[in-house]
């Protein structure tokens, strides 16, 4: 069942997402080469403490850390290694933040150093994607829409599109009804309705869309090896239109680039 937000709990969520955002932009100077993920999860977990919120993955499902840190291959729910970063790696941090009772869920796949232009442009497409399917989110539209134009966009230049983990309702719980695929048919799928509250994060591989898990019951890789992407934002639907509670900003801030020409 949908749990429809009001105007006070969108406010209150968009603290929560806002301190997750926050979170990647102090961990984004940081992201470089020689930098261990684990490194980057204790500074995520001290600066959420010291914000006044608690880790959102922390303990939930068993999850160890504060991040699910992804690099390269990996899709997503990556565990924090003591493998150092290299020059020419991307890693996806997704992160989690619970603060008033309400969760802010949030992610961005960092380029470390310098990455090959085919993988940038994986980056940029994945990121684009995220803002057509945040476009779709409007009362009068269907959850399908959202995946449809995800899907098309990123299909349309050649990349995979991961179909087993999906976008989903976001509120007093993580992961709460509807699943949100990145994946769909235009005018299908439940009604968007205002105060619906969703986690839209596109999963984008540079080869197949088909993945595998690993045995630590956890990572989730491309079948391929090949390089995913990953990118998420809060999105509340306000007066009919998509209210984005996340954003990157922060992560622009500290590493000197031009922030997203948001259409919603
Ligand atoms: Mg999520
Ligand atoms: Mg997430």
């Amino acid at each position: 069942m949908i749990k429809y937000k009001s105007r006070e709990e969108i406010e209150i969520m968009r603290e929560s997402a806002q301190l997750v955002s926050k979170t990647l932009g102090m961990l984004a100077p940081e992201i470089k080469p020689g930098v261990t993920p684990l490194h980057l999860d204790k500074l995520a977990y001290d600066f959420i403490k010291d914000h006044g919120g608690e880790p959102g993955f922390l303990g939930m499902y068993d999850f160890p850390n504060t991040l699910c840190t992804s690099i390269n291959e990996q899709v997503v729910h990556g565990i924090p290694t003591d493998n150092a970063l290299k020059e020419g790696d991307v890693i996806s941090v997704d992160c989690g933040v619970f603060m008033n009772g309400y969760y802010g869920d949030h992610a961005y796949t960092f380029e470390v150093g310098e990455v090959s232009p085919e993988v940038k442009a994986l980056l940029d497409a994945t990121k684009e994607s995220l803002y057509k399917g945040i476009e779709q989110t409007c009362v009068g539209k269907r959850i399908g829409d959202i995946g449809y134009a995800i899907q098309k966009y990123t299909e349309d230049r050649g990349y995979g599109v991961v179909r087993e983990l999906v976008g989903h309702g976001l509120g007093k719980v993580m992961h709460e009804d509807p699943q949100v695929p990145n994946y769909g048919r235009q005018g299908r799928g439940k009604k968007i309705q205002e105060g619906l509250v969703i986690a839209i994060e596109p999963m984008i591989n540079l080869g197949t869309h088909r993945v595998k898990q690993l045995p630590d019951g956890w990572n989730i890789v491309t079948a391929d090896g090949k390089v995913s992407a990953h990118f998420e934002h809060d999105v509340a639907v306000v007066d009919g239109k998509p209210e984005i509670l996340s954003t990157f900003d922060y992560i622009y801030e500290a590493l000197g680039l031009p922030k997203d020409v948001v259409v919603a």
